[in-house]
């Protein structure tokens, strides 16, 4: 049996996914987040006993013959995997197998400022970070992070790394009552990310157990925060039951939805009913709107 490569999932954010674990006895991370689904640990630098290259490249080989229908593979762990020592050998090696998917990694975003760690991440189709905050203490009491960790370093590496990278950046914002759930939260990370530049930002919240006595917060206030984000296009990563009803919106109400912020079609398949789907077709037709794909996921958006 695998013991690195978990059993294909459908990502609503990234598509069929087949993960690879690079810690998968133990939670190793360098944060201990309220939030972690994983039961709360004691935070570490680097991963202990890291599985060694050809092990995990074994099995991906044999899990990519058994499931070929895969759109990325997830670098992941129990913990965060850019602690994982060999990182940049085995994302080389990943590249010489994987053929037409994408390879793609999860990370805390932590030690992306360091140099090792970005030339890894330079061999990967999709780097997703997280950025819960931009609030020192706040970061601070959510994240958990140990002491090394720095989150002014944190942003600058963020904004360094995408200034050279080629492929797509998304940053991740995990929102939690009465943490980071503010406007005021929201205009400090938008300002953030127009440094940053990521091709994508989802914002999701608390969905699954978590390590700690934390609450998640709702689907119209991550629709409210999500407005704070100006210029790139955002994705909430809703619970199913948070969706709305979907609404009878006319060509100009579509024009103003598409104004504010691109939708994905996600997005749009929720807010608009089938009427209103096929007069935003038709303004496809027309050209007044586009259809963009940032990482994986497919927006419309005003020309
Ligand atoms: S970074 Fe991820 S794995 Fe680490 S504690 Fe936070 S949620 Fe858990």
């Amino acid at each position: 049996m695998a013991k690195f490569i978990s059993p294909p999932i459908l990502s609503r954010r990234f598509g069929r996914s087949l993960g690879i674990d690079l810690s998968p006895d133990e939670k190793q991370c360098n944060f201990d987040c309220l939030y972690c689904e994983l039961r709360g640990a004691k935070t570490v630098e680097i991963i202990q006993n890291p599985p060694s290259v050809e092990g995990v490249i074994k099995e991906l080989a044999e899990a990519l013959r058994k499931f070929p229908d895969i759109d990325v593979i997830t670098l992941t762990a129990n913990g965060e995997p850019t602690l994982y020592p060999h990182l940049k050998e085995l994302v080389g090696e990943i590249n010489k197998l994987k053929g037409g998917k994408k390879l793609l990694i999860l990370s805390n975003g932590s030690r992306i400022y360091d140099k090792n760690v970005q030339e890894a991440l330079l061999g990967i189709d999709i780097v997703k970070l997280s950025l819960d905050s931009a609030v020192p203490n706040t970061f601070k009491k959510l994240d958990r992070p140990h002491k090394s960790v720095n989150l002014e370093q944190m942003i600058e590496g963020m904004r360094e790394f995408s200034g050279v990278f080629k492929n797509e950046l998304v940053l991740e914002i995990l929102v939690v009552e009465n943490f980071n759930d503010t406007r005021d939260d929201f205009i400090l990370l938008n300002a953030i990310i127009n440094l940053v530049k990521p091709a994508r930002v989802d914002i999701s919240t608390i969905d699954r157990p978590s390590a700690y006595k934390v609450k998640a917060v709702s689907y119209d206030t991550l629709e409210i925060l999500s407005r704070e984000i100006k210029n790139t296009p955002t994705l909430i990563a809703k619970r199913e039951e948070g969706g709305k009803s979907a609404s009878n919106l006319s060509e100009e109400e579509i024009l103003r939805l598409l104004k504010m912020r691109p939708q994905s079609e996600r997005d749009v398949q929720n807010l608009l009913d089938d009427e209103s789907q096929k007069r935003l077709e038709r303004l496809l037709e027309e050209g007044k709107i586009t259809k963009i794909s940032a990482a994986n996921v497919l927006f419309y958006k005003l020309c």
